[in-house]
């Protein structure tokens, strides 16, 4: 057996042992060479490796099917691109509708099995944990560019030749989106402007995403400190109701949050925070215990140390100057009934994210118990209001003592114009924060793209052998952004490309959308933004998963 471990050395990165990369003779044990049937004779008795239904493809049909899976993803989003881009409709199973533009949300939503094209989907997945935005963007690059891979394979191009390649294409990438950075600070017309053209294209259920950005710049600006600043503190909630056109930056946060009581609670002002994570009720033993209970006054005593024990609970919350009490877990009735008198407005079952983002905001601790609970542990808003949505309660608490959180609410008519509204004003909100955060912008409209396709295919005449053409494929690649712009805005992409080619010897033509038109221009002039940042993460990521299924030509699965 002491074979195997160096035959099996290196596993793809994913979880499941889909992959198995052989870094020596890969058919030492798989087939019947010298050195298998050796083995198999170990012992005098024939040895499996691999259990009998597990399947095996390898060399270039590993390839071949990989790719296809991988480019059936990236082509299912594609088409969402850009301003003019389609949206999606998505059916689940039990027969719940998606409606989005959004191609993370395509990706996530879709039920994906074969394991390369899961790889595909983890590109978007980390574009959006990384950036938040240029989903779309990163998952069609890879698309395309595992498309190259075949025709590259075709032509006899060794998966390591291509790969060098791809690395060398992106770090002129990497150095060309540098250059196209814009000088100047970003400030606040440049944020509204990256804001804008990250939402533009979605379904934004009426409200123009002009004043949607106006809004994620005034929630940017007040949490925007010096230095960092923290994605986490600001949220957004969209909530059924009025029309959308109602959008309000409130300074604090909206919870999700069930009040204590059948009256919906007073608003308090000044209010001293308590935040738990805990039940406020006695615990359930998980033995049956039984009691011998002789007479009435062992009764009586049983029944008044429960009772003691509620009081206690609840005296503690008093005692600690409470005005409001958030906890994740329940709150017994005689506890709460306690509460209540003393005036304290209780919320119980709160989710545990949700108790984390009212403790920032308030700046309370979050405890595990309520024994020792004392003022120093209280945060505090000026004022926690109840109000009505629909059918649903929200909690508002405004003006916290760490007000460092801010909430863009936003009211759409139906869920369904919600959801994709709360998609697109997240969106927003990421492409604004990476604008400030990892340093500027670059000009939007498939601007950049061109530049880059042009500079390494200038790069791509100093390298040597078929390395240059892995490099001119990857360039190819990146023309697929400009021209499913095109495609998605009725242009012939064939046209486009090259008007686009001829105007930008500065990296500042783009074909950019106003209006229902479409024309070839400086996307900057049109305020058409894109953070550098997400187009950096965009050549990265798209580099990396198509590199990591060209460099698989063995796929070993167990059924
Ligand atoms: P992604 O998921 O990649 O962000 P989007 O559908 O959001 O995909 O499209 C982003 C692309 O659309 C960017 O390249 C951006 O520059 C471009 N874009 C946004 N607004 C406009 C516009 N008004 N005209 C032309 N291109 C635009
Ligand atoms: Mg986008």
């Amino acid at each position: 057996m002491s074979a195997l471990p160096t035959i099996l050395t290196r596993s793809c990165p994913c979880e499941e042992n889909f992959f198995i990369e052989p870094l020596e003779d890969p058919f030492a044990f798989m087939s019947e060479s010298e050195g298998a049937q050796r083995q198999r004779r170990i012992a005098g008795q024939p040895m499996f490796v691999l259990s009998e239904d597990t399947e095996r493809t390898s060399g270039r049909d590993a390839q071949s099917a990989n790719i296809q899976a991988g480019k059936a993803v990236a082509e299912s989003v594609r088409t969402t691109l850009g301003p003019n881009g389609m949206d999606k409709m998505l059916v689940s199973d039990s027969g719940d509708v998606v409606v989005t533009n959004d191609g993370a949300t395509v990706l996530e939503e879709m039920d994906i099995e074969h394991p390369a094209a899961e790889m595909l989907v983890d590109v978007a997945e980390s574009q959006d944990e990384e950036v938040g935005d240029g989903t779309t963007t990163a998952a069609a690059l890879a698309g395309e560019l595992l498309s190259e891979t075949e025709e590259l394979l075709e032509n006899d191009v060794h998966p390591t030749t291509i790969v060098e390649g791809y690395l060398t294409a992106r770090e002129v990438a990497l150095e060309t989106v540098e250059e196209l950075t814009l000088e100047g600070e970003v400030d606040n017309e440049i944020l509204q402007q990256v804001a804008e053209t990250a939402m533009t294209g979605k379904g934004t259920g009426g409200v123009t995403p002009s004043t949607l950005a106006d809004a994620v710049v005034e929630a940017v600006r007040h949490v925007d400190g010096d230095g960092d600043l923290d994605r986490d503190a600001i949220e957004v909630v969209a909530r059924a109701g009025r029309s959308s056109a109602a959008t309000e930056v409130i300074e604090g946060v909206i919870a999700d949050a069930d009040y204590v009581g059948r009256e919906r609670p007073a608003p308090v002002s000044d209010a001293a925070v308590a935040i738990l994570d805990a039940d406020l009720d006695l615990a359930e033993t998980e033995v049956d215990a039984e009691y011998q209970i002789g007479n009435v006054d062992q009764l009586n005593a049983a029944v008044e140390s429960e009772r003691e024990q509620y009081r206690d609970m609840a005296e503690s919350v008093v005692d600690a100057d409470a005005d409001v009490l958030v906890t994740t877990g329940e709150v017994a009735d005689t506890t709460a009934g306690i509460l209540a008198r003393e005036g304290v407005v209780v919320f119980e079952d709160v989710s545990s994210s949700t108790a984390r983002t009212i403790a920032r905001a308030t700046g309370a601790g979050l405890l595990g118990t309520v024994d020792g609970l004392e003022s120093d542990d209280l945060g505090a808003a000026e004022t926690v209001r109840v109000e009505s949505y629909d059918d649903d309660d929200l909690a508002f608490f405004e003006g916290g003592a760490a007000a460092d959180t801010v909430t863009l609410f936003l009211r759409g008519g139906t869920e369904g114009v919600l959801d994709e509204l709360e998609r697109a004003v997240t969106d927003g909100v990421d492409a604004a924060v990476a604008a400030l955060n990892t340093g500027g912008v670059v000009p939007g409209a498939a601007a950049v793209e061109i530049a880059v396709a042009g500079a390494i295919r200038e790069a791509a005449a100093g390298v040597e052998g078929r390395e240059q053409l892995a490099v001119e494929a990857f360039a190819d690649a990146v023309d697929a952004i400009p021209r499913t712009l095109a495609t998605t805005a009725g242009e012939d992409p064939i046209d486009a490309l090259a008007d686009l080619r001829a105007a930008n010897g500065d990296g500042r033509a783009g074909l950019v959308s106003t209006g229902g038109e479409v024309e070839v221009a400086d996307p900057v002039d049109h305020g058409v933004l894109d953070p550098a940042e997400v187009k950096r993460e965009v050549f990265r990521n798209a580099t990396e998963a198509s590199t990591l299924i060209t460099r698989i030509d063995d796929v070993i699965s167990a059924n």
